[in-house]
């Protein structure tokens, strides 16, 4: 589908980590990103490249009301709740936000004639393996999510074929491994609130400014015995929205596509490579695997490039950890409690 240049471009969730990367990577294919955020956990300071509409997911009326403002021609759905751990103490709030979020997204887009969805999913629609496989998972893989957050994206995906179906809209999943990195200009970054992400608590760790880092669990049956995880920079996630934006579907097409590298990289060899880019060691111990982690998520990505034409291009350990790392120690937005604390200590 061709989008022509000028064109208006929702992107709920815009002000968040992955968002505002999209954001970023919209305007500069000429069309104009309009954020659509309740900025309950994103931030205003990460919009920088378009309009800004301060709107819920959920508000049906307040959707219209941008779609129709901004003449939209197509939308990147961000928009929802992402905490795995709160996801199991508030189902409700998840399915909610993600699902029936993603329900009223759908109606708006409907009744103005928008077509073209890509919708932000996850690798934990895959969920927990039993038999602890190291192998690359391709998007048929069963699945079986570990948690109520991974509900929430498949069922939000079912939902969207469903609606394709039955109204001719054509939508793209992009079904993310582990979003990491930061805007090489550091303008954009990583900051959620609480921080539960590997790269930003070994950051904290090595730089002083938080708790040493726990790694969770060195029992599983990989080559040092931690997790392996797949590491994509958020560029290259931002660059597989756009293609995913204008790839040729026919009406009522769905497709979900694995966003990966293909390459698992442990706890450790993160930790190792946080060492390298401060200059001092990352000091943390072995404590408990963490509920619900499975031993290996390493996405097999054929997919994205036979359908996408899509591959990472930044998207190495050193690279992204490079980027994490010039973030991370003058973070633009977030705690800036750990701001200070890291500024001073480097
Ligand atoms: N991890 C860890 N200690 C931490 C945070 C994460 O050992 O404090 C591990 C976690 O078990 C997983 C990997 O780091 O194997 C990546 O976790 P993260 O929370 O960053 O992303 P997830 O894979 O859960 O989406």
């Amino acid at each position: 589908m061709a989008i022509s240049a000028g064109s208006r471009v929702m992107i709920t969730g815009g002000a968040g980590y992955i968002g505002a990367h999209t954001a970023k990577a919209v305007a500069e294919m000429g069309l104009v990103p309009v954020v659509y955020d309740s900025l309950s956990s994103g931030y205003r300071e990460a919009v920088h490249w378009g309009p800004f509409f301060h709107g819920d997911i959920r508000d049906p009326l307040a959707l219209r009301e941008a779609l129709t403002l901004h003449d939209v021609k197509a939308v990147i759905h961000f928009a929802g709740l992402i905490e795995v751990g709160r996801s199991v103490a508030r189902p409700d709030l998840f399915w909610d936000h993600n699902v029936s979020g993603t329900t009223v997204l759908l109606t708006a887009m409907r009744e103005r004639s928008v077509e073209r969805l890509v919708f932000s999913s996850s690798a934990a629609v895959y969920g927990q393996d039993d038999v602890g496989s190291l192998a690359p998972i391709p998007e048929a893989a069963f699945k079986a999510p570990a948690s109520p957050y991974g509900a929430t994206k498949l069922a939000a995906e079912w939902l969207i074929e469903a609606q394709c179906r039955a109204y001719g809209l054509s939508a793209v999943a992009l079904r993310y491994f582990n979003a990491a990195g930061a805007d090489p200009s550091g303008l954009i970054g990583e900051a959620h609130d609480p921080e539960t992400h590997l790269i930003p608590l070994a950051f904290n760790a090595a730089l002083g400014g938080g708790r040493p880092l726990t790694v969770f669990g060195q029992d599983f049956g990989t080559p040092d015995g931690t997790c392996l995880r797949d590491y994509v920079h958020v560029q290259d996630l931002a660059s597989a929205h756009l293609a995913a934006l204008s790839v040729e579907l026919p009406r009522g097409g769905f497709e979900a596509v694995n966003i990966g590298t293909g390459v698992g990289r442990s706890v450790l060899e993160v930790i190792e490579a946080v060492s390298r880019a401060v200059g001092r060691p990352v000091p943390y111990s072995i404590g408990d695997r963490r509920a619900g982690d499975p031993t290996s998520l390493v996405a097999d990505p054929s997919r994205a490039l036979a359908l996408l034409g899509w591959s990472p291009k930044r998207s190495t350990l050193d690279l992204i950890v490079g980027d994490a790392f010039q973030w991370e120690r003058s973070p633009r937005y977030g705690s800036g409690q750990r701001a200070s604390r890291i500024k001073t200590s480097v």
